[in-house]
């Protein structure tokens, strides 16, 4: 996700907390610790208690929150304006300090609650124009049901001693491509295909050849990571072309199993792989039987 929209997420965050802050501020300001009757009220006035008194004057009453001397603590009452005059006299002549506002707690509130969901979607339209602008959507206003279609090629030298490996199939030949893996030609530009289609960069990115842990390794496992990575992006394999080029030796003998093999890998139904073969009619490298190669196309589909 790109940086606006983190920051547009963090400041709506934030004017959220902030908001219902001040909300449950406002709900609990001038709260006191304990309503009492206003006759209770005027005994603890008589013995000298109160300290501090603060009047919130309404429509027709007032409430009363008072601080208590030994205590701290605070009480509140409600009285009419017809005993509140004679309230405050007794208040001062008790030493207590007395304050008067306006009633506004209840307006703040009814203000908050009337203005949240306009302020959350005001929030929420902004958040959406950051996503916007950002292109953070851009992926999914491409058409999910689109085609895929990705190139792999892949060439070895071969040399005399090393098991030539196929599609997953090892075939009996005097020579076998020269790798850090298995060294097959086919299953990597496939797996190159597969990754381009895909867009997840080569076989190089996700296999490295300095690593020591796909030494000689079977290229079948390439195929099924690739799979796996093709899965998770909700990919499903539609076709394989495939031509593999080399001189000798015949290969179309040996394409069944090929297919079966790299099938089973990908998890996939064996007529979904075509397989060629070429030669090079003696010419260059593969000509000569120097190297083999492959060119592999493969088409994904959304699933
Ligand atoms: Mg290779």
């Amino acid at each position: 996700m790109s940086v606006p929209s983190v920051t547009a997420k963090t400041i709506l965050f934030w004017i959220s907390i902030i908001f219902l802050g001040v909300m449950l501020w406002k709900l609990n300001f001038s709260k006191p610790d304990q309503t009492i009757p206003y006759t209770e009220f005027l005994q603890l006035l008589d013995g000298n208690q109160v300290s501090e008194a603060h009047a919130y004057l309404s429509a027709n009453s007032v409430r009363l929150v008072a601080t208590l001397r030994q205590t701290s603590r605070t009480v509140g009452t409600m009285v009419t304006y017809g005993v509140f005059s004679e309230l405050t006299d007794r208040l001062r002549a008790g030493g207590a300090t007395l304050r008067i506002s306006e009633e506004r707690a209840g307006d703040w509130t009814i203000f908050l609650l009337n203005a949240a969901p306009l302020i959350l979607l005001v929030g929420f339209c902004l958040f959406l124009m950051k996503r916007v602008q950002s292109g953070a959507w851009r992926p999914s206003q491409t058409n999910p049901t689109a085609t895929r279609i990705g190139i792999g090629y892949d060439l070895h030298r071969l040399e005399s001693g090393r098991t030539l490996v196929i599609g997953g199939v090892e075939l009996p030949f005097e020579k076998g491509p020269v790798g850090h893996s298995d060294g097959d030609v086919l299953a990597h530009a496939l797996c190159d295909a597969l990754l381009g289609a895909a867009g997840l960069g080569d076989i190089g990115t996700h296999f490295p050849d300095t690593d020591p842990r796909w030494k000689d390794a079977n290229s079948l496992m390439f195929l099924e990571h690739a799979k796996k990575l093709l899965g998770e992006r909700g990919l499903a394999i539609e076709h394989v072309d495939a031509v593999v080029i080399t001189e000798k030796p015949k290969l179309g003998p040996h394409f069944p199993k090929m297919r079966e093999a790299l099938s089973q890998a990908l998890g996939v139904a064996a007529d979904k792989i075509h397989l060629k073969a070429k030669t090079n009619e003696g010419v260059d490298a593969i000509g000569r039987g120097e190297a083999i190669a492959a060119h592999v196309v493969a088409t994904l589909a959304a699933r």
